[in-house]
């Protein structure tokens, strides 16, 4: 077992003895977690020489003067000297947690992750006793890490599909208005693929969001909007007004275009003229009413008790006590997360967000250790990359299957 062994490296005495642990569970509360961290790692010391075995095990342990890997080292040592030439160097130098001061909130944060938790700002400051913004850099930085390893096994969907955590305001968000005023700059600037009326599928995505380090300190694949001309302007059809059967304007133009052969969201977008924010509200709803339900690829189905009185005067009536968990909105799990543990966040921010999400979701893959071991496989990031970053107009999310 991967997490074994790496859990087994630690050398501590208190960490020695949990080599044998189970997987961890989301059973375990988060101070029951804290509080085996404190006794596993009782120092900095500990803490630094758990990141030492760390990086040696990705093999960023290297003389830089003759390559050599073997050095020789005090115990929590960050200075490390080469057994060949006699060089010496700090082993975190041109990695990730370069110029970082104390190794333990690095490791208690990553801690927690691999151990399943999502952690806030505030949470971690307190718990390690650090700056708030300290904490946020530091939990920026491991969303970054985690987010560049978002391969086949999460799904690529337009931002807008996540409007509902969007409550926070950014640098990116357009002066004088709501935080969703960002997407629907960028849904008005045509970053999402644009369709003929005529055919059902999309004809080309944008430009994808994975790839190595490098497109991640792209920062993201979009500008920052202020170096965005202003010079497209598309009126948001408001959907304040519900028609006689109880549903939104937009949910029953949306019903309308809908049909039993799937339609990309996309093609919705393009055929209703509604913002993609609004859209996908309304997706939502008619999800939730039982009128509408997802497919594969982003595609949706018109469903419900009444399939073909749709433009008809019969439009069904929304029927919310027929909700059940497969006619909820897929993303669902995600949306909660990141309402329920950072009460929303900025558009900017959606795409580091939801990274958490999925090494929360996914226990497998994140277990003890693989977090740690992704940020030296992420190299060297700043203060500034963080800062500059936007999330992409597509971006990636993990489903439970
Ligand atoms: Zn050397």
């Amino acid at each position: 077992m991967r997490e074994h062994e790496v859990l087994g490296m630690t050398i501590t005495p208190a960490a020695a003895g949990q080599s044998n642990r189970p997987p961890p569970t989301d059973k375990t509360s988060l101070l029951e977690s804290w509080a085996e961290f404190n006794a596993a790692f009782p120092s900095e010391l500990d803490c630094r020489e758990y990141m030492f075995r760390n990086a040696q095990e990705a093999g960023v342990v290297r003389c830089p003067r003759c390559w050599h890997a073997k050095v020789h080292r005090k115990y929590g040592d960050r200075m490390v000297g080469c057994r060949r030439c006699g060089k010496r160097w700090s082993f975190t130098a041109g990695t990730f947690f370069e110029r970082t001061r104390g190794a333990r909130p690095w490791v208690g944060a990553i801690w927690l992750m691999e151990h399943g938790f999502m952690v806030s700002s505030l949470r971690l400051a307190s718990l390690v006793n650090i700056a708030y913004s300290t904490a946020w850099t530091i939990l920026q930085k491991l969303a970054a890490a985690l987010q560049i390893e978002m391969g086949i096994e999460c799904e690529e969907v337009p931002s807008s599909r996540f409007w509902r955590v969007v409550c926070k305001r950014s640098r990116e968000t357009p002066a004088r208005s709501h935080p969703s005023a960002e997407q629907e700059e960028l849904d008005n600037k045509g970053y999402y693929p644009t369709v003929s009326h005529s055919a059902d599928v999309p004809q080309s995505s944008p430009e994808p969001v994975d790839g190595g380090p490098e497109l991640w300190h792209g920062l993201g694949g979009i500008q920052p909007s202020h170096t965005i001309k202003n010079d497209v302007t598309q009126p948001i059809p408001k959907d304040d007004d519900s028609n006689e059967h109880g549903l939104e304007r937009a949910e029953k133009i949306v019903y309308d275009c809908l049909s039993a052969d799937p339609i990309h969201f996309d093609v919705l977008h393009e055929r209703t003229s509604l913002a993609s924010g609004a859209l996908s509200a309304a997706l939502t709803m008619l999800e939730i009413y039982g009128l509408a339900s997802s497919t594969d690829g982003n595609c949706y189905v018109r469903a419900g008790p009444h399939p073909g009185q749709a433009s008809g005067h019969q439009f069904p009536t929304p029927l919310s006590h027929t909700v059940s968990a497969s006619q909820s909105s897929r993303f669902c799990g995600p949306i909660q997360s990141i309402l329920r543990f950072f009460h929303g966040t900025s558009r900017k921010y959606v795409q580091p967000y939801l990274a958490r999400c999925w090494c929360q979701a996914d226990r497998a893959r994140w277990g003890l250790g693989a977090a740690m071991q992704a940020c030296f496989r992420f190299g060297p990031l700043t203060y500034a990359q963080i800062l500059n970053y936007v999330s992409p107009p597509m971006v990636k999310v993990f489903v439970r299957a």
